[in-house]
């Protein structure tokens, strides 16, 4: 989707620093980190969140997730913990309607959040 900036960061139009790339994802630095850690992994097809999902996309959540676990080892967060994260609408906290799921780590996390 043209106008979509996660589209246009995965089709790289716009510029990001991308940690991890795939057939049907993308992750990328947050541009306004709230984590030492903080990434974002999207799908390249565009889809506003997870509530417009399908069972066929069973596969695609867990490919979201397991990239998160997996960039979480990379960046040597995976002993210490970290957060994954799907905002999803308006009282979800989601601002940016492509899916993404966020990856927070680095530091203890609260709990409830905000
Ligand atoms: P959410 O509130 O769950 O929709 O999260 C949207 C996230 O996208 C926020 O954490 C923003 O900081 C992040 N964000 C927005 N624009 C960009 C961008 N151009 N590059 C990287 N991260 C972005």
């Amino acid at each position: 989707m043209s106008d979509c900036i996660f589209c246009r960061i995965a089709e790289k139009k716009i510029p990001s620093k991308i940690v991890h790339e795939d057939d049907r994802a993308v992750a990328f630095e947050d541009v306004n980190p709230q984590a030492p850690v903080h990434v974002l992994v999207v799908p390249k097809r565009h889809v506003q969140s997870v509530a417009e999902l399908e069972a066929a996309d069973a596969t695609l959540l867990g490919q979201l997730m397991l990239t998160g676990a997996a960039i979480a080892k990379q960046k040597g967060i995976a002993e210490s913990g970290y957060r994954l994260v799907l905002n999803t609408g308006k009282n979800g906290g989601q601002t940016v309607f492509h899916l993404h799921l966020h990856l927070l780590g680095g530091r203890p996390m609260h709990w409830p959040p905000g």
